[in-house]
């Protein structure tokens, strides 16, 4: 096992005992032990290298992703959680793994490239060989536009490895952004005079631009329509495989998924990083043939039309019916092992309830975590389980008024710094007052919103069906910089005593929610923020 450093033990605990105050001395005796517990014995690095180096990358809807939820459903019983399980949505298509993917340049010099498949789409059966070609889409193009120039390209791209648009120039990063959040930004978003809402003030939308005006004028199709065509114009031709620019520094990827989710639709794909793209773009600029080789194995798996969100508790006492839930996403997009996103939260996540069932707290609510799937392909897990479990304010099940909150944590490897809860006023000062004895780790305060937008994390599927979300809000460290979706999400960019602190802060705040006499403060009918409409793009 692990041990964190001596003097990370010693600052926080040595932190605590200076903060306790006779009056609250019972909660504060919990606090304690909580301290000691997640310092001295985390299993935080332990579980992290289970979910990345075991089971990642954990895509929706494939083996690794449900085989990593039975492994912590197991580590969790282990630790005391009771009631385990699987719980099964339906994700609709079947899933997809990469298992094999080598890219080299063959001529006119020999050298290996950086890539990574798209997923949903097809493998290569084997190694091919064949000469590359540069294809410059028009801009903003109508549909006859788009057929005129596929038909003036169709010879020389047929059988060609396809390289689709010029490189993107991304210039050095001369100021990276600050790994920490200062105090004065935090104070003033956690700790302001007036609680505002801070999801308000998206007014409806304007009307469109002259811009779009002309576009409609035109009949301009959608960069997805226009998309859509070109892979079906590859696929007519028999480009043996489709290269995508990264467009990123420092050799980072972030490769996505084909948007229809069907590998019939699109030929073989890779995104390339942008130095070794540009470098095969400047070699056809000087007319030299380049010769590329790849050997894609992709596999589907039928079985990933139901997938799974991981379900754990610990049960409560006099108000067992009432429950207090946290949890973070489980899958992770697969260019590298989702150790940022969200490897790291769902082991803080874990780790709260570990040190909860260690201390053999009797919480007065059911506690219960959920570690969701689904969420990069728009939040579906969660979407499903709120959906089943608690329906909405407009339309309410039995659950739907025991519930006590959910908190969400899916922003890397940070130390929690504050949390927004969806709610009226009165619910951020529920929140300060829990997380006032723990400011010595970092979290300040805490605000509200009203937005019920589906957006960023599983939280929002919770705030739009008018429950109490809480967003965990951390310091940023390398997330948007280097980790977020990359190649480079690996275990070795998480910081061991954010992720102590943040375990510290979140089992202390689920204990109390669990404890208290009261549910949150909820908004009243009048109150209440109308629905929002379905799904839309999300960030995480
Ligand atoms: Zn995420």
């Amino acid at each position: 096992m692990r041990k964190l450093s001596s003097v990370l033990v010693a600052t926080i605990l040595i932190a605590a005992l200076v903060s306790v105050r006779a009056q609250e001395r019972v909660e504060q005796d919990v606090y304690w032990k909580i301290r000691q517990e997640a310092t001295t014995h985390s299993q935080i690095m332990h579980t992290l290298h289970f979910l990345t180096d075991v089971y990642g990358p954990r895509l929706t809807a494939s083996p690794n992703v449900k085989a990593a939820g039975d492994w912590a459903i197991q580590q969790m019983a282990t630790w005391g959680l009771q009631n385990g399980h699987l719980e099964g949505w339906d994700f609709g298509r079947p899933g997809w793994l990469n298992e094999r993917l080598s890219a080299h340049i063959v001529s006119p010099v020999k050298d290996a490239l950086v890539t990574e498949a798209l997923s949903w789409t097809p493998g290569t059966n084997g190694p091919v060989r064949a000469a590359a070609v540069q294809i410059t889409m028009p801009e903003r193009p109508t549909q006859e536009e788009l057929t005129a120039y596929f038909a003036q390209i169709k010879d020389a791209v047929s059988g060609h490895m396809a390289l689709i648009g010029p490189p993107q120039k991304v210039p050095v990063t001369l100021n990276q952004p600050p790994p920490r959040r200062e105090e004065r930004d935090l104070e003033a978003q956690f700790n302001p005079a007036a609680v505002p809402f801070a999801g308000a003030g998206r007014g409806p939308q304007g009307p469109p631009n002259q811009g779009q005006q002309a576009n409609q004028e035109r009949r301009v199709l959608t960069p997805a329509q226009a998309d859509d065509l070109l892979n079906a114009f590859l696929l007519a031709n028999g480009v043996p495989v489709r290269i995508n620019d990264a467009g990123l520094d420092h050799g980072e990827i972030r490769a996505f998924a084909n948007r229809s989710y069907d590998p019939s639709r699109m030929p073989p794909t890779v995104v390339m990083r942008n130095e070794d793209y540009g470098r095969i773009w400047r070699l056809l600029d000087d007319k030299l043939p380049v010769e590329l080789e790849f050997d894609i194995a992709n596999q589907s798996y039928p079985e990933g039309r139901t997938s799974y969100n991981t379900i754990a508790e610990i049960p409560g006492t006099d108000k067992a019916g009432e429950v207090v839930m946290l949890g973070g996403h489980l899958d992770s997009w697969h260019a590298a092992t989702g150790a940022t996103d969200n490897a790291i939260g769902c082991a803080v996540m874990m780790e709260a309830v570990r040190i909860l069932s260690a201390l053999q707290v009797k919480p007065r609510r059911t506690i219960r975590i959920a570690l969701w799937s689904g969420e990069e392909q728009g939040l579906l897990g969660s979407q499903a389980y709120v959906r089943d479990h608690f329906g909405t304010f407009e339309n309410p099940k039995p659950e739907f008024a025991k519930f006590a909150g959910y908190f969400n944590i899916d922003d890397g490897t940070g130390q929690a710094r504050g949390m927004i809860v969806f709610g009226p006023p009165a619910d951020a000062t529920v929140l300060r007052e829990t997380l006032a004895p723990f400011r010595d780790l970092g979290v300040v305060g805490a605000t509200v919103t009203n937005s019920r937008r589906l957006a960023n994390s599983d939280y929002s599927s919770f705030n739009a069906a008018g429950l109490p979300g809480i967003s965990i809000e951390q310091d940023p460290i390398q997330y948007d910089s280097f980790t977020w979706h990359t190649n480079l999400d690996t275990y070795e960019r998480v910081i061991e005593g954010d992720a102590v602190k943040s375990a510290i802060v979140i089992a202390a705040a689920v204990y109390d929610l669990a404890m208290r006499d009261d549910l949150m403060p909820r908004f009243t009918k009048d109150q209440m923020p109308q629905a929002p409409r379905p799904p839309q793009n999300q960030r995480n």
